[in-house]
């Protein structure tokens, strides 16, 4: 049954076929990309507004490809979620996260993205608290970012998510408002961090729907007691309207790009000012 499957993608679904096929090659080189160190992690800062302190970083993984040069993560990562590469790979994210946030002075926390395959698998407990033992790090210093989607309607994620939030892990909710948005997520999924999506926040400074989201997602947050992060902050003009309307908490490169963690030091020396 399985190769009659196979061929009727084929003949039906060249696209589909071609994604295969490209997944199979991208998936080969990305399994031997851990070892061979082609893969590193860059942090961007998550500052206090409006004075720009940072107070958390997110860890972003970055791959320097020897032939195609850098392959942005909205490529790899979903290759790696269709393989299952994720889950080899989501340790070694979670791994060198660890290593950098025990590294980084308190109160500095590391947000760390956790895709919908790896809370699905039945070993990731277990790998957390391994990796967690073995790099000696303070739960209190690490976040875990899922989006809603990974949890929405999924009762094995949701149960991992609620395991990590026992553990003493906060989470935060990534890209919140776009993907399966459900507001009812919010009563049965532990959350402490609402992250508004970018999409909103570029279209703050205009009086229509983004803002009129933006401005009731800050009200959900507050309601229930959660810290709200604005995504993709690029202007002077968003940080003042989000800090007007009450946002603590930005990201974005008018703060900073992410940046290596040789640089994570001294940016806690020398606060960004906007
Ligand atoms: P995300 O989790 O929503 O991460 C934020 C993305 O927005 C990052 O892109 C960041 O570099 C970018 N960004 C931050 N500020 C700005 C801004 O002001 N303007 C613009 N245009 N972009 C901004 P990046 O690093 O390319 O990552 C893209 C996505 O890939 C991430 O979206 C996340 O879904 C995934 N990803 C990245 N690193 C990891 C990882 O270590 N593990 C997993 N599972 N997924 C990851
Ligand atoms: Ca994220
Ligand atoms: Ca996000
Ligand atoms: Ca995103």
């Amino acid at each position: 049954a399985k190769d009659r499957g196979k061929h009727r993608t084929a003949r039906f679904s060249p696209e589909l076929d071609q994604v295969a096929a490209e997944d199979a090659g991208l998936g080969a080189d990305l399994r031997r990309a851990v070892d061979a160190g082609e893969l590193h992690m860059v942090y961007q800062p998550i500052v206090e507004l409006p004075a720009g302190r940072t107070v958390a970083v997110e860890a972003l993984v970055r791959w320097r490809h020897p032939l195609r040069g850098a392959v942005p993560p909205s490529v790899f990562i979903p290759v790696a979620e269709r393989t299952g590469l994720i889950v080899p790979l989501g340790a070694w994210i979670l791994r060198t996260a660890c290593e950098q946030a025990v590294r980084l002075p308190a109160p500095l926390t590391v947000s760390v993205n956790v895709s919908a395959r790896q809370l699905r698998e039945p070993d990731f407990i277990a790998s957390v608290r391994r990796i967690l033992d073995e790099t000696g790090v303070d739960v209190a210093r690490l976040s875990v970012e899922v989006t809603e989607t990974a949890v929405f309607d999924d009762e094995l994620a949701l149960a991992s998510v609620r395991a990590l939030r026992a553990m003493g892990l906060r989470i935060a909710l990534d890209d919140f408002g776009t993907g399966h948005s459900s507001l009812g997520l919010l009563r049965i999924c532990p959350v402490d961090v609402l992250k508004v999506d970018k999409s909103f926040v570029d279209e703050i400074c205009a009086d229509g729907p983004p803002a009129v989201i933006t401005t009731a997602l800050l009200q959900i947050a507050r309601g229930l007691r959660l810290d709200a992060v604005a995504e993709g902050v690029e202007t002077p003009d968003q940080a003042e309207r989000l800090h007007a309307l009450g946002y603590r908490y930005a990201q974005g490169y008018l703060f900073s790009r992410p940046l290596p963690a040789a640089d994570l030091e001294r940016l806690v020396a020398d606060p960004v000012t906007v």
